[in-house]
């Protein structure tokens, strides 16, 4: 507990952040917090950190002077970019500056306006209206993004997944720290299909990503919605592959980019290992046995403040076809749902030049099917800002249900 009576925890599933000092300064306190670092990862040459989720208690010591909380080494973080700052002004990242989030019910997440960063460190100041927002709680979380920790993640597959009549919840194998790797396999429960198509979708590979877990959840209370005639529609045509959770040791130790040995689960489809990525060796093996028509990696981005999709135009095996079927895939993807948009994204690799040990490109090459990464933005979308909210968990899960009509959309042609 610091000098002034303040406490401070990230003790718990998808905490992360230290506790430096409390100090008192100009009639306010200023409560310096550290990230704390992913293990090493060899391909990237650094250990990751930006994930950050931690508690803040006993605030009633304050006695109403203002607490502002400072990540002091912010600037050291994988992308510095993402918080924002004067040199991103005019650009596409500078469009909606990066707000942190704060929660006194860890399920209510609403964005502190009071978000600066300034010389490498990240300020974020309890304003008058975090402080109404409060009301007369004494403890207060923060952190990147709304939270999605591994026990959540395993309430919504005990309850909305495992009850379902559609589903089949299958363990193909186990992580490096023991937990369970889960592929949810949907059905058409009235019979059987002719000749189904084999439809993946997956999330948190990354696991600081959370706003993957809010899409996942959308898309399978949608999927799963026995009256939905586009869900019940696609599952006429095919069968459904889910894995909503890709990385929960991540998850779990509050790592930003993964897993328990420090191996970045999206650069190591080219040759996974069981002793070192077995997240992404036993699906990949699943995959090999039902067949791959068509794939959706669900993540977030730290600088873009738009939902957009990485495509799979740098692979050697890009074609006409599969030109053809991203493009109808992300139409209909923004014809359904406008928080998608076609303007913003990354740049498009030359044919040929892509990284073939991302999960994307990785698997457009083994089944020629149309692979995309699909990204969200942390700060928010700013083509349709929220002042509150930020990108919101409520609109991840609106556009994990629009991905059923995007995919409905393109089955028949796979
Ligand atoms: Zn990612």
């Amino acid at each position: 507990m610091a000098s002034t009576g303040l406490g401070f925890s990230s003790c718990f599933d998808s905490g992360n952040g230290t506790l430096q000092n409390v100090e008192e300064a100009d009639g306010k306190t200023v409560m310096k917090v550290l990230i704390k670092d992913d293990p090493y990862t060899e391909v990237d040459g650094r250990a990751h950190k930006m994930w950050f989720h931690f508690k803040v208690s006993n605030l009633q010591t304050l006695k109403g002077k203002p607490l502002t909380v400072v990540l002091t080494n912010a600037g050291d973080c994988s992308y510095p970019g993402g918080w924002g700052g004067e040199a991103l002004k005019g650009t596409p990242e500078g469009a909606a500056p990066y707000r942190a989030c704060f929660s006194v019910d860890r399920t209510n997440w609403l964005r502190l306006d009071d978000t600066k960063y300034v010389d490498g460190a990240l300020h974020m100041t309890l304003d008058a209206k975090a402080q109404t927002a409060l009301g007369s709680q004494n403890s207060v979380y923060f952190a990147y993004f709304a939270p999605y920790s591994q026990e959540l993640h395993m309430e919504t597959m005990a309850g909305l997944v495992a009850q379902s009549p559609k589903t089949e919840i299958k363990t193909i194998g186990q992580t490096l720290d023991g937990a369970d790797m889960e592929v949810v396999v949907v059905k058409n429960p009235e019979g059987v299909v002719e000749n189904p198509k084999s439809l993946w979708f997956i999330a948190r590979q990354h696991p600081g990503e959370s706003m993957a877990s809010w899409w996942m959840e959308g898309f399978l209370r949608r999927l799963l919605d026995p009256a939905d005639p586009v869900a019940n529609a696609l599952l006429s045509k095919a069968v459904v592959y889910v894995v909503p959770m890709m990385n929960p040791d991540g998850a779990k130790r509050g790592y930003l980019r993964t897993n328990a040995a420090g191996a970045n689960l999206n650069r190591e489809w080219a040759n996974p290992k069981e002793d070192y990525s077995p997240e992404v060796f036993w699906v990949l093996k699943e995959m090999h046995k039902t067949g791959l028509d068509l794939a959706l990696d669900v993540h977030g981005d730290e600088a873009l403040p738009f939902n957009f999709i990485s495509g799979g135009e740098g692979c050697p095996r890009w074609s006409d076809r599969l030109a053809s079927l991203q493009k109808e895939f992300c139409e209909a993807y923004q014809d359904a749902n406008p928080d998608f948009q076609l303007v913003h994204g990354y740049p498009i690799d030359e044919k040929g030049t892509a990284n073939l040990a991302i999960c994307s490109n990785a698997l457009l090459e083994a089944f020629d099917a149309p692979v995309m990464t699909l990204e969200m933005p942390f700060k928010d979308n700013a083509n349709a800002p929220d002042k509150a909210m930020g990108w919101s968990t409520d609109r991840c899960k609106k556009l994990g249900e629009s991905s059923l009509d995007a995919t409905l959309k393109v089955v028949e042609k796979l």
